[in-house]
């Protein structure tokens, strides 16, 4: 029986590095261009799965070719797609542009992505699981609905409000953990938020918005765990960082791995750092994602 069902997106990222992000209106050259599996629902079950956690993903991928790779490629990784249907859309597509720090920049066209529906949601047994995790690259109304299905069947929730956008307070109270990065945390509250306060003072608004436990990613600067009762900064794991895409989903299956592996929420939040350390650690997405093993030697 999986434990963990991901209701989300499955892209294929085309990915480029440069030397720089172009300006508009203008052309520069990058490398070779690399075709990789990727969204934000795909990467976090791989994420999950790689962990050693098992796995149920529900969402949309097209009858094109690159539906067909997805599903290939989150099944050779222990992910069960039997709740992904092809649709007549294409498949989600993510542009991503790497400069030379590391950093991307990205253009996504949601395609067959942006068909999941409540009526999809409608089919699962929820109850058959114990962690539902959900991000904002598939409709909000399905999301909400997923939301709100998963908490009447008693499953923790997990959303991550990515990308940024703003949320309507039924989103903000419904899961029990909410795991936004700066931007995210930032649009959703319209606060700044550069460091561990202003993460602090912007989640602070969120809990009078009915939130439960806000965790905030903060990219080389780890994460903050903030509940009703503590406040804990978990400092990041030393890496070498190549490139950021993913660093977040490595961030959320770890945590998530981490809560089923019985951690306490600390240390959940410990592990899914070491998790976003290592992923930034490799080039792409879904390749970057660290294993269970990975994991223990870094952490040891
Ligand atoms: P996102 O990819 O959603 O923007 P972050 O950049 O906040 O998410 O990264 C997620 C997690 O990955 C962070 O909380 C941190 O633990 C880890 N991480 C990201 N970048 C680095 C880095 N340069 N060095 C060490 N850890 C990092």
């Amino acid at each position: 029986m999986p434990d963990i069902l991901v209701i989300g997106s499955l892209n294929v990222d085309l990915v480029v590095r440069a030397a720089r992000f172009p300006q508009p209106g203008e052309t520069i050259s990058g490398d070779d261009l690399q075709t990789l599996p990727g969204g934000k629902g795909a990467n976090q079950a791989m994420a999950a799965a790689r962990l050693g956690a098992s796995v149920s993903m529900l969402g949309r991928v097209g009858k094109d070719n690159f539906g067909g790779s997805l599903l290939d490629n989150l099944q050779s990784n222990s992910v069960d797609t039997k709740l992904v249907q092809r649709d007549d859309a294409s498949t989600g597509t993510a542009i991503i542009i790497v400069d030379s720090n590391g950093q991307n920049s990205i253009v996504l066209s949601a395609g067959a992505n942006g068909n999941v529906s409540d009526a999809d949601v409608k089919t699962v047994a929820f109850s058959d699981f114990n962690l539902l995790l959900l991000q904002l690259e598939i409709p909000i109304e399905t999301v909400l609905s997923a939301a709100r299905r998963a908490k009447e069947s008693g499953l923790r929730v997990l959303l991550n409000p990515a990308p940024a956008r703003a949320l309507p307070d039924e989103l903000i109270s419904l899961p029990d953990f909410l795991v936004p990065n700066e931007t995210e945390l930032s649009l959703l509250t319209k606060q700044p938020v550069h460091d561990i306060s202003s993460a602090e003072k912007a989640a602070r608004i969120l809990f009078d918005r009915g939130a439960q436990t806000v965790i905030v990613t903060l990219g080389a600067n780890g994460a903050l765990l903030v509940t009703k009762v503590i406040v804990k900064h978990i400092p990041p794991f030393k890496v070498n960082a190549v490139d950021t895409t993913a660093a977040g989903d490595a961030f959320i299956g770890g945590f998530a791995s981490g809560l089923l592996q019985n951690r306490s929420l600390e240390e959940s939040v410990r592990y899914g750092c070491a998790c976003g350390a290592l992923a930034t650690t490799k080039f792409g997405a879904q390749p970057s994602l660290p294993t269970k093993e990975e994991v223990a030697r870094f952490i040891t």
